[in-house]
Formats: structure tokens, sequence, C-alpha cells
């Protein structure tokens, strides 16, 4: 039993690697989720929450505070100016953002041009909103976006451009270059620019996030999407939010006030103490995180899968053919018994993950762990035999 918007649709890759995780006792490098959790005055702005009665339904838009934090933190760091009460909702994560926003704004038929590798729910709302999808694919080995590529995927139908920088899971951060090529095909072609900026903070070296909204006659034409889950390491807090022009924001609410309505009340305003109280968190979140990735790059090396060394996010991914696998899926599931550790195959984020600089022995590997997971974890892949 199973509706036909879901067929063909696998459950996500990242419940089934962590429940290996757990049924083998293996280093979990798979889930990227982060060991230590974000700042504990923001935790305890949540039990005074829950203490002052905030427990009943928040309004739909999402509590007055969240929003208003929320616009004075696109002022602060892009200089991107929202009506609070119009232009910003709060949403059950990002991951409700871009249901809502597929559902609230995509009419079947109509094709999303989308980065691929791709975060999986996405081609799961594509197709529950019966979008067509036409990915472009960031080659490996260096992951980059061909604009001529992007241009190509363009056709009469296309409406929307998904996009997502920093990006999961190939760690590339869009240039500023890269994004005007992607403005100007918008422009060119009147889409509309769906974002994905949950590690817009997270961002390592010389490397800047440029917010796509803030290039010139992107403003009108693009919905961003964040949370708080990355930026303040409350991934199970699952508050989001989504801002942009009233007409793109009011669409994705008509269809966020029928899938939760609203979420999280004692939590909403703990994370707007959060984005006013703690501005500097995520970037020391990114400094120590860049050690850590510094960590699992130089131990995957040594274990003979050198990896391109990601710009943003939490992951890292390697070619596993040097050690004779042609299939990262079939690696993945070798790796516990043979090392004790658990990664994710990229190939589930592609549509054809043989295609040229697709993704067939590509697998991704986190480093938002503590220090001494990520240490045992490359200590256990360099004592283990890894040749197929
Ligand atoms: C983690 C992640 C999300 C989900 O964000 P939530 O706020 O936890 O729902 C969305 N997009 C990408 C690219 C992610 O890595």
């Amino acid at each position: 039993m199973l509706a036909k918007r879901l067929e063909g649709i696998a459950p996500t890759i990242f419940s089934r690697m962590s429940a290996l995780a757990i049924s083998t006792g293996s280093v979990n490098l798979g889930q990227g989720f982060p060991d230590v959790d974000g700042p504990p005055d923001v935790i305890a702005a949540a039990v005074a929450a829950l203490h002052e009665g905030r427990n009943q339904y928040a309004p739909g838009l999402g509590v007055p505070e969240l929003r208003h934090a929320v616009a004075r933190h696109q002022q602060r760091h892009y200089g991107i100016e929202l009506d609070p009460d119009t232009e910003v909702v709060v949403t059950t994560g990002a991951t409700e953002g871009v249901a809502a926003a597929l559902l609230g704004l995509v009419d079947p038929g109509d094709e999303v041009v989308v980065l691929e590798p791709y975060y999986d729910s996405y081609v799961a709302m594509m197709q529950m909103a019966g979008a067509v999808r036409r990915p472009v694919t960031l080659r490996a080995p260096d992951f980059r976006l061909d604009a001529d590529e992007l241009r190509a995927a363009v056709t009469p139908r296309t409406r929307f451009v998904l996009l997502n920088s920093p990006h999961n899971p190939t760690g590339t951060v869009l240039t500023r270059a890269e994004l005007e090529a992607v403005a100007a095909i918008a422009v060119e072609h009147d889409l509309v620019v769906i974002t994905d900026e949950v590690y817009e903070h997270l961002v390592f070296d010389v490397h800047e996030h440029v917010p796509i909204a803030t290039l010139p006659g992107m403003r009108e034409r693009t919905l961003t999407l964040s949370s708080a889950g990355k930026s303040y390491s409350f991934t199970g807090w699952k508050v989001g939010w989504a801002t942009g022009p009233a007409a793109l924001v009011g669409a994705l609410l008509a269809a966020k006030q029928w899938l939760t309505f609203t979420s999280g009340s004692p939590l909403q305003p703990a994370i707007a103490h959060a984005l006013d109280h703690e501005p500097d968190f995520p970037r020391e979140l990114a400094r120590d995180l860049q050690g850590r990735r510094d960590l699992l790059c130089a131990g995957l090396g040594k274990a003979g899968l050198t990896p391109r060394i990601p710009e943003g996010t939490y992951f890292a991914a390697t070619d596993v053919a040097p050690l004779g696998w042609d299939d990262g899926l079939e690696f993945c599931l070798a790796l516990p018994d043979r090392a004790g550790v658990v990664a994710v195959p990229a190939q589930v984020f592609y549509d054809d993950p043989d295609a040229p600089g697709a993704g067939r022995h590509l697998v991704r590997w986190a480093f938002c762990k503590d220090s001494a997971v990520i240490e045992d974890g490359v200590r256990r892949l360099q004592e283990a035999d890894l040749r197929k």
C-alpha cells in the first residue's frame, strides 16, 4: 500500500545508515548531526519559555519576536531589508520550508532545475508536488557549477531553480560569479529561485557565503530558506524560516498552514534569543568545525580516501574508486564490518549516478562530530583493510 506520489522514493538513507551504526556499534560519520549542543543560554531561554506558559499554538506565521529577529539577522549579515509581518515565516525546520515552498508554488508539470547531488527531501517533495526535475550536476572531482549546463537545462516549462549553497553533500560554496550566472539565467527566463541556505554561516578559509537574494534583480524572485539547526547546533529543534517577497512567502504559508500550521512554541523565542544575543556563535562554530574538517580530511587521506577539501557545510566527499570499489553503497555496507565506521553513499543523491561526473563511487563523511569521535573513526579506517 503506497500512494503513487511516493512510488520509487527510497526511505531516507540517513535512517538506514544511522540504524546500521547503532546495530553494529560503529562510529557514525554518516548522518549530519553535531555531538555537542548549541549555547546553554539558548537552552535556558527555551526552559524559561516552557515555564512561562508558552506552550500553546504559536501564530501560523511564527512568534513575532522570532520573525523580527530573523529580519534583523538578514539585515545585519546581508543588508536585506524585510517586513517581519509579510516577508518572514517560521517553518518546522528548513525541511518543512522546502516542502511548503514546492507545494505552495509548483504546479504539476512545472520544471524545476535543481543542483545534483541534491538533499534527498528535495526529490521526494518535487515528486509529491508533481514537479518535473531537471538536475544540473556539480561534477566530481571539483564540484563546480557549469553555467552552460544550467542554461541548457532550462526549457519553456521551467519555472524554478532550487539552489543549495553552501552545498550538501559536496561542501561546495557557490562563488559570487557562479551565483551571478544563475541570477542572469533566472532574470532572463523569469524564474523563481528557491534557495536552501541552512549552512550560510558554516563556511571555511577564505570562502564567503553570498545569498543570491542580494544580487541585482534577485530580491523579488528569491525565496530563501534557512534554519537554526545547523547554525546553532539544535538540529532536533526543527526551527527554520523562509524569507523573501510577500507573494512568495505567502504562497509558502498557504501550504505550510495545512502541513503543521505551527510548531515549537517555546523553541521559537529561544531561537530569537540566539539570533539576537548569540550572534557570534555560528562564526565560532565554523572556526571550530574547520579544525575538525582538517582532522577528518587528513585522516581520510591517510586511509587512502583523499577528499576534496570542503569549503563549507558539515561534509566531505571522497571517491572510493582508488581502493578498488566502483560502488559507494557496496563500500558503505561493507564498512561497518571492515572498519566499524558508517558513512553515507552519495549515489542516492543523483538521478543518474552513472552519468559523467556523477557519484556512483562517491561517499559522504560528516565532520560535525566531536574531535575524539573523528579521531576514533579515522584510526579505525587507517587500521582496516579498505581495498575491495
Ligand atoms: C540539514 C539540512 C536541511 C534540514 O534542515 P532542518 O532545519 O533540520 O529541517 C535542509 N537542507 C539541507 C541542505 C540540509 O543539510
